[in-house]
């Protein structure tokens, strides 16, 4: 199978050798090496590539005797998922969408095949947020739900702008905003991705459908203090912004903990972050994420009483306010069932899971069909080098997705 060719092409691109993990950033060289990576996979197999106005790139399968594009023709059946990572993420969340997408029109090809609609391949950019800071910016944009103008002044870390770093990449960032045309386009958006939890190592089953998305967000919260010295201060002079923020970590786990929920502070910059000063400044970002709207509200509600009241105690400042905020996704029961009679027929089986990560299938849900296929991650554990699958799962996952594909798009 084309799969383990396609692979460790791939692993290269991007990998951080202290840690083992991948640092693939948006618009930036290792993520320039992962397009040209798509491109060359997409040259060798014949297939047609774009890069939209958003930057997402596209490998058409066109259906032969049908022009390219062709207005008014059947609706396209696309696949893929994303190539860039969290900072030290693992190689599977993206990439085992992107390159099983590739092996399953190698075995879609073998078995003699062809579609009668178009077959795309996706590759979303900046699926992760991990530069400039919301998730799926890539299918967002494309989707409509981000205004491109705010997009385009999102700054990374280092005060870059998504605008400059697409500048300086080769992409015109005036360009970005919703593609409507090309959406129009798509019937169905199909996403296989790792699995990034244990149920199907538990159900020992290497292939699940998704159900849902849990509803899940981002907050920034900034508390600002007063700056002063570690060794002369006194405790009941200070204005610690490192105290409430301290209480807002803890109290994120609890509240969690108390309703069934998710909630994660990863991400915290103190400044000016010297080792024998009071902070001037800590800004913290909250990933929350519930089983409903009303779980998830009732969170982060708690957990910015619990900020504020600590902010007011030590006399910090506290700006904080939702960064991005995804509702409760679903994915369409229509194409649910016929992905789950595409593997019935085979013999595959396949539970229905629900998930608490988020996805560009989720992001796209608002304007076209959209389903999932998880591949079994043995221990669970993503967004680290951790990150895992075995061959033989990935395999299968090939195998379940060209089935789908062929029943999509060749039929
Ligand atoms: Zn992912």
């Amino acid at each position: 199978m084309s799969f383990a060719t396609l692979w460790e092409s791939l692993l290269p691109i991007g990998r951080n050798g202290p840690s083992g993990g991948y640092r693939r950033f948006s618009w930036t060289p290792e993520d320039a090496a992962c397009r040209a990576w798509f491109t060359q996979a997409a040259a060798e197999r014949d297939l047609r590539v774009l890069t939209d106005n958003n930057g997402n790139l596209w490998a058409w399968w066109d259906p032969p005797g049908l022009p390219p594009g062709a207005p008014g023709g059947t609706q396209a059946v696309v696949t893929g998922s994303h190539l860039d990572s969290v900072p030290d993420g693992g190689a599977f969340d993206g990439p085992l969408g992107v390159v099983s997408a590739f092996a399953a029109v190698d075995l879609l090809r073998e078995r003699g095949c062809l579609p009668v609609r178009p077959l795309g391949i996706a590759a979303f950019s900046e699926e992760e947020g991990a530069r400039f800071g919301v998730a799926c910016l890539g299918s967002r944009l494309l989707a409509g739900a981000i205004d491109p103008g705010a997009a385009r002044a999102l700054a990374d870390a280092a005060g870059i702008t998504l605008a400059e770093a697409m500048a300086a990449a080769g992409h015109d960032p005036d360009g970005i905003g919703p593609g409507d045309d090309l959406l129009a386009a798509v019937g169905a958006y199909v996403e296989l991705h790792v699995e990034q939890g244990r149920a199907l190592a538990d159900l020992d089953a290497a292939v699940a459908i998704g159900e849902q998305i849990w509803p899940h967000g981002r907050w920034r919260l900034d508390f600002t203090g007063r700056p002063d010295h570690a060794g002369t201060a006194t405790l009941a002079d200070r204005r610690d912004p490192m105290l409430p923020f301290a209480a807002t970590v803890l109290a994120a786990r609890q509240a969690a903990a108390a309703h069934g929920a998710l909630a994660t502070v990863g991400r915290v910059i103190a400044e000016p972050g010297a080792v024998n000063a009071v902070s001037a400044r800590v800004s913290a970002w909250l990933d929350a994420r519930g089983p409903d709207e009303r779980v998830l509200q009732t969170v982060v509600d708690q957990v910015l009483t619990a900020a504020r009241e600590a902010a007011a105690s030590h006399h910090v400042k506290l700006e904080a306010g939702p960064e991005s905020v995804t509702p409760a996704v679903c994915f369409d029961p229509g194409l649910r069932e016929r992905l789950a009679s595409s593997l019935v027929a085979r013999g595959i089986q396949a539970p229905v899971l629900p998930t608490g990560a988020g996805h560009d299938a989720g992001v796209l849900a608002s304007r076209i069909p959209t389903a999932m296929l998880f591949v079994r991650n043995p221990t669970g554990v993503s967004h680290s080098p951790a990150e895992h699958a075995e061959p033989a799962d990935c395999a299968s996952g090939v195998l379940a997705l060209a089935a789908v594909l062929e029943d999509l798009a060749c039929r």
